[in-house]
């Protein structure tokens, strides 16, 4: 298998204010990796596919919501990279023909609807798909988000070829970032950007992760929880008016429910002076854009 390698450009955001702060600031844009298996998502599933066929597995099983970006990116990688794939959908069969489910169609994928009840049980939900589809399935857990997705967000760093101070990161479940503080150079601190409502949850999140590389020591990160808007996908309508002023200025996209949270945080941790002068920030963009259609129906 040709192995996924990629070198997402850096783009530099141009603006009169960030000078007079004396802040640089670039995004990573991993959203121009792959025009269907967008992002972050690309990079956790690199280490999955390969060890799916060094377990000689023809199929792959992972799970999401409606609307998931780890989906639309499996059900993509399948066919690019010439596995099944079979998606356990939360919730009901009606939204089979939303943009994200209709595409993982298109893409081969095989959907599996079950109930909210049954989805949030993860062992019943692991003893239920096993009993469905056998154990001959290599199996991603939600969001791609296990050891072999957190080696994978180590390389996102490796392609960028400025120095840098700070690199900012949107964060679902934490691998993302986790892999990021795994590979950073000494003073280099990763940010992180929870995106739902949880006190502390991402913090653990990526203690644990760190411990499991036995890496819990390192002290090179913070995550921020003020940017949340209420929740996971909640959005508002200043954050709709950011992404609609962010892409005129910038002619970057953003989705609502991660990269235009973090980049909203980013601006306002600039402006109320949180970060030194001279800083070099990354912010990574991690795609989603697929997400986006959902909120535009
Ligand atoms: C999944 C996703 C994230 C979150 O990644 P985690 O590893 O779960 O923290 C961030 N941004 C985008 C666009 C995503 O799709």
């Amino acid at each position: 298998m040709d192995e996924p390698n990629f070198i997402p450009p850096l783009q530099q955001i141009i603006d009169p204010f960030l000078d007079e702060k004396g802040i640089c600031l670039f995004m990573l844009r991993t959203d121009l990796n792959h025009p269907e298996i967008s992002g972050n998502k690309l990079y956790k599933l690199k280490y999955n596919l390969i060890a799916a066929r060094e377990q000689k597995k023809d199929t792959i099983l992972t799970f999401g919501g409606a609307f998931s970006n780890h989906i639309a990116a499996t059900a993509a990688a399948g066919k690019e990279y010439g596995f099944k794939t079979i998606g356990i959908i939360r919730g009901e069969e009606s939204s089979e023909n939303n943009p994200t489910l209709s595409l993982a169609k298109t893409n081969g994928m095989h959907l599996h609807f079950v109930s909210r009840e049954l989805y949030r049980d993860k062992a019943t939900l692991l003893a239920y798909t096993e009993a469905t589809f056998g154990k001959d399935v290599y199996i991603v857990p939600e969001g791609g988000s296990n050891t072999e997705g957190v080696k994978g967000c180590m390389e996102i760093t490796s392609s960028i070829s400025i120095p840098f101070d700070v690199i900012c990161c949107a964060c679902g479940t934490g691998a993302t970032v986790s892999g990021i503080i795994l590979s950073l150079k000494e003073q280099q601190k990763a940010l992180g950007f929870q995106v739902l409502k949880a006190e502390n949850y991402i913090r653990q999140e990526v203690k644990n992760w760190l411990e499991r590389f036995a890496q819990q020591d390192k002290n090179n990160w913070q995550i921020n929880e003020e940017f949340h808007f209420g929740g996971y996908a909640k959005t508002s309508p200043e954050l709709s008016a950011f992404i609609k002023a962010f892409q005129k200025k910038h002619q970057i996209p953003l989705d609502h429910v991660y990269t235009a949270k973090m980049m909203y945080g980013i601006m306002k941790l600039i402006k109320s002076d949180q970060f030194p002068k001279n800083t070099t920030i990354i912010a990574v963009h991690t795609g989603g854009l697929q997400g986006n259609k959902g909120f535009d129906d």
